[in-house]
């Protein structure tokens, strides 16, 4: 592969070079996910790309959709905005969508700040769009089956991460992420869940 060639495949060549973990990210991609034999090269280029997008957008959705919800857990924010979104302490999938217009438009941001990063193909755009809708769905759905993504996929929080975030009726819940953990265990915002966790399992119950 050419160096030009090289450059283009990890997209740090355009407006992309704006965005290094993006880089980042399509690189572990290609590395991780090789050419199979026999796959054209447009195709595995296209296969790559949209899978390090992808994977890119839930990666900085769940940052900044962290940093917003948090804010949201401000006194003054929670009182006037995002109470709405917690009227329902027992959410179903619908509540998923169920907020103040303010809440869509300034959560609606980590939703579109990667793609406006990046500029992808329309396919991945639709792609993006509609796993994170399913996401927040199954995330609000109130249930944890055996076949839920967070039984087989490292980090993911899933219904039973967030159901907590709905339970308890306190501005400083804990568990502000969208998809995954390990931004609540990093700045100390799961406390309270793994706590409950904890007692469960000593209990040997499963709420
Ligand atoms: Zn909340
Ligand atoms: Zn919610």
């Amino acid at each position: 592969m050419s160096k030009e060639a090289l450059v283009e495949e990890f997209g740090i060549s355009n407006l992309k070079s704006l965005c290094f973990p993006y880089s980042v990210v399509h690189m572990i991609v290609v590395v991780g996910f090789p050419s199979k034999s026999g796959e054209c090269a447009p195709c595995f280029g296209f296969r790559s790309v949209i899978i390090s997008q992808i994977i890119f957008y839930f990666i900085l959705e769940d940052f900044v959709f962290y940093w917003g919800h948090r804010t949201l857990h401000t006194k003054w924010l929670y009182k006037h905005v995002h109470s709405i979104h917690h009227e329902y302490a027992t959410p179903f999938g619908l509540t998923s969508e169920y907020a103040h217009p303010a809440e869509i438009l300034f959560l609606g941001f980590a939703t579109v700040v990667g793609p406006a990063l990046t500029g992808p193909h329309l396919f991945t755009l639709w792609l993006w769009m509609i796993l994170r809708v399913l996401e927040t769905v199954e995330a609000h759905s109130g249930y944890h089956f055996p076949w839920s993504p967070s039984n087989f996929l490292p980090l993911y929080g899933g219904a039973d991460f967030h159901d907590y975030h709905h339970r308890v009726l306190y501005t400083k819940s804990g568990n502000y992420a969208s998809t995954f953990v390990y931004m609540d265990w990093l700045f100390g915002t799961d406390k309270g869940y793994r706590k409950l966790k904890a007692v469960e399992e000593v209990e040997g119950k499963n709420y």
